[in-house]
């Protein structure tokens, strides 16, 4: 299955226990707006290339359309509609203001140059401006999107439109209108839903973790529980991983990554592939990388107590239900690492009341935010019998489906 196919396969699956009406199962089923564009991009020899781009708006029952944008070779239409509709179902589970999105480039960012990367960005704005704006389509960054790329983005959006109130995309960098903890926000927001649901789900206090992926979400997690005295066994890059038993120093790893490029040759740990480090024992396993890691091939080897999904989509509902046999919980991605979207939100909000909220205001709304819904997730999931996904999309439905009915005439 794909991953458009994998997330319809998922809310199948959570109608089937929690039933809403006919329009609103039906508008789920299809984007309300899928936008491709090419990209022409003047190379730095002076060739021209053309790129392909994409922006999906699935869902603005509950606001404008909210998700990032994601530069990777792989990213493709039927990628970034799955995103769309996952963000559209993570703004519901969190109960922010805004509907889902996503937007994309098939682009391998590390072939080209920093100067070509930028020209790229704001090609991509050029031709996607008429479908965004603060009231309309609010992007960020994703997987190989920085702040940086926001603020080229934002720069280009403002010179196309006239619109100075800097709320059109999030995730930008402090001095450019960025929010406070919105770098640290998806780690950060991971993290409190743990420490929500840590006692629910028979966590010990301190725990072992075990991390996939070192962009801004994995790399941020891994410091973060460490820095809260957990340990840290195993991370990893899209090259391969490094394990140690006596744990990492989150910090180190990322310093010899920055200077190496590669976790190659880290002293003091055992090497390890992507693959090996998602059946490592521990109490807390990551993925923070990409789509479908664990799928029916692996999941009977998953030895974790719990997964937290900090990725979107690295668990197939195949793998859900053996995971669930195992009696090893899997913590959705949803609401998981809905951290960078509701601080996003934060953002847009403060960029249009031209405000600027501090680190501590933001990250104690975030932690009572997330710590309200992952309880309510939990509770739904007692009370349906059911797993943490299908509860959390239970709970997005509901809120889907009263905006709906606000909207009809009945
Ligand atoms: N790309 C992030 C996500 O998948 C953040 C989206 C946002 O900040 O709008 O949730």
């Amino acid at each position: 299955m794909n991953a458009f196919e994998e997330a319809q396969e998922q809310l199948k699956r959570s109608l089937a226990i929690f039933p809403v009406g006919n329009q609103l199962r039906t508008r789920l089923t299809r984007a309300e707006r899928e936008v491709t564009v090419s990209i022409p991009l003047t190379m730095d020899n002076g060739s021209t290339k053309v790129f392909e781009g994409y922006r999906v708006q699935y869902s603005n029952l509950r606001g404008p359309y909210k998700g990032g944008i994601r530069f990777h070779p792989d990213a493709d239409i039927n990628e970034v509609t799955a995103l769309a509709f996952w963000m559209t179902f993570k703004c519901a589970v969190t109960n922010i203001p805004m509907g889902g999105g996503k937007g994309g480039i098939t682009v391998n960012p590390r072939e080209l140059s920093k100067g070509e990367v930028e020209r790229l960005s704001r090609g991509w704005v050029r031709a996607l401006a008429p479908v965004l704006g603060p009231e309309r389509d609010v992007p960020a960054p994703d997987v190989n999107t920085t702040p940086e790329i926001m603020t080229w983005m934002a720069d280009e959006y403002q010179k196309l439109t006239g619109d100075t109130r800097n709320a059109t995309f999030t995730g930008k960098p402090i001095a450019q209108g960025g929010s406070e903890g919105r770098g640290v926000a998806t780690g950060m927001g991971g993290f409190y839903v743990f420490e929500a649901l840590r006692d629910v789900l028979k966590l010990p206090k301190t725990v072992s973790v075990v991390i996939q992926g070192m962009g801004n979400v994995g790399g941020n997690a891994a410091k973060i529980f460490h820095e809260h005295g957990h340990t840290i066994l195993a991370m990893s890059d899209s090259k391969g991983g490094i394990y140690s038993a006596g744990g990492l120093e989150p910090e180190a790893v990322e310093k010899y990554k920055k200077e190496n490029g590669s976790l190659e040759g880290f002293p003091g740990a055992e090497h390890i592939s992507n693959e090996k480090l998602l059946e490592l024992s521990c109490d807390v396993l990551v993925p923070a990388a990409l789509e479908n890691q664990i799928t029916q091939k692996n999941a009977q080897s998953i030895k974790a107590k719990v997964v937290l999904e900090l990725a979107n989509g690295p668990t197939s509902t195949k793998a859900d239900d053996i995971l669930f046999r195992k009696g090893i919980a899997v913590v959705p991605d949803i609401l998981a690492n809905a951290g960078g979207v509701v601080v996003s939100t934060y953002e847009w909000e403060q960029n249009l009341k031209n405000e600027h909220w501090s680190e501590k205001d933001v990250l104690n709304k975030l932690r009572e935010l997330l710590n309200r819904e992952s309880k309510n997730v939990w509770e739904l999931s007692v009370k349906l019998s059911t797993d943490l996904r299908r509860a959390a999309f239970a709970l997005a439905l509901e809120r889907l489906e009263e905006s709906l009915d606000a909207k009809i005439a009945k």
